[in-house]
């Protein structure tokens, strides 16, 4: 059994879309590591046929209804409106603690989890080398975003003990994770160690700081707020990378990074 993983959540059949599209992505980096989805009964079985990948039945976590009601979509988008950008209709933001779930998987030295809306684009098999924990930051307008990470893409290393403490951490009376597993993840690492932004390179990026962008050095792209499978109002502003998406997420071939055009 190899002990390094490239590991993704789905808790439905549009997550399963862009999780099809990004083993395939790892598949074609050339990387060694097992490729694993964990999926809730959430997604119809259909969904996650052909899925280049380990597949592993989860449950969401244990949470109270007290904390499932805060969490809830309609009651966090009230308390933490999203202003810089559109969460999908299929996303439910209880379902990304799942995450957590990773911690479980002790069959693994290390673990780099990843968005079902990100692409691998390089072998970036280096992550396994990583300290828990790691992280890109959250970069995709301002200075200001240097100050929290983003969880599309991390490093981890599974361990009962950590899975348990999050659990216990995670669930306190009255607690509100405004930014759900990204904001918990910030507070319980307070001392993340920080990866290169390429590694988690977001879609805004392209439109809010162009210069940036570089197809030379990105390894991970991370389709955050809309989504590359949705109609959005975006599409237009973010085609490349859109028709990137749609390459890898179809049976022909891909396109050389190099071949791509710059922002603007
Ligand atoms: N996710 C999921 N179902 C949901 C919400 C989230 O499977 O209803 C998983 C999926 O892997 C997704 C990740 O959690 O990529 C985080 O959500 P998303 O990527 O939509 O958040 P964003 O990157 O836009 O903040
Ligand atoms: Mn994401």
């Amino acid at each position: 059994m190899r002990r390094h993983a490239y590991v993704t959540l789905v808790t439905n059949a549009d997550y399963a879309m862009g999780a099809r599209a990004l083993m395939r992505s790892v598949a074609l980096s050339g990387s060694e590591a097992d490729r694993v989805v964990l999926y809730t009964g959430g997604v119809v079985p259909e969904a996650l046929a052909g899925i280049d990948a380990r597949l592993v039945r989860i449950e969401l976590l244990p949470t109270s209804d007290a904390f499932n009601e805060r969490h809830g979509r309609a009651r966090l988008h009230a308390a933490a409106p999203f202003t810089k950008g559109d969460k999908p209709p299929f996303h439910t933001p209880l379902d990304n603690f799942a995450k957590l779930r990773l911690w479980q998987m002790t069959e693994y030295d290390r673990v780099v989890f990843l968005d079902a809306d990100t692409l691998v684009l390089r072998n970036c098999d280096r992550l396994f080398d990583y300290p828990e924990f790691a992280a890109a930051p959250n970069v995709y307008e301002s200075l200001g975003d240097f100050h929290r990470l983003n969880s599309g893409v991390f490093v981890a290393r599974p361990d009962l003990a950590t899975f348990h403490a999050m659990v216990q951490a995670l669930d306190r009376p009255g607690a509100f994770w405004r930014r759900t597993d990204q904001t918990f993840l910030e507070t319980f690492f307070p001392d993340w160690h920080g990866l290169p932004v390429f590694y988690n390179l977001l879609q805004y990026v392209w439109m809010n700081l162009p210069g940036l962008w570089s197809w030379d050095q990105v390894k991970i792209v991370h389709y955050q707020y809309e989504k590359p499978w949705q109609d959005h109002d975006k599409a237009d502003r973010l085609r490349p990378l859109v028709d990137l998406w749609h390459a890898y997420a179809g049976e022909g071939p891909v396109p050389r990074l190099s071949d791509l055009p710059m922002p603007g």
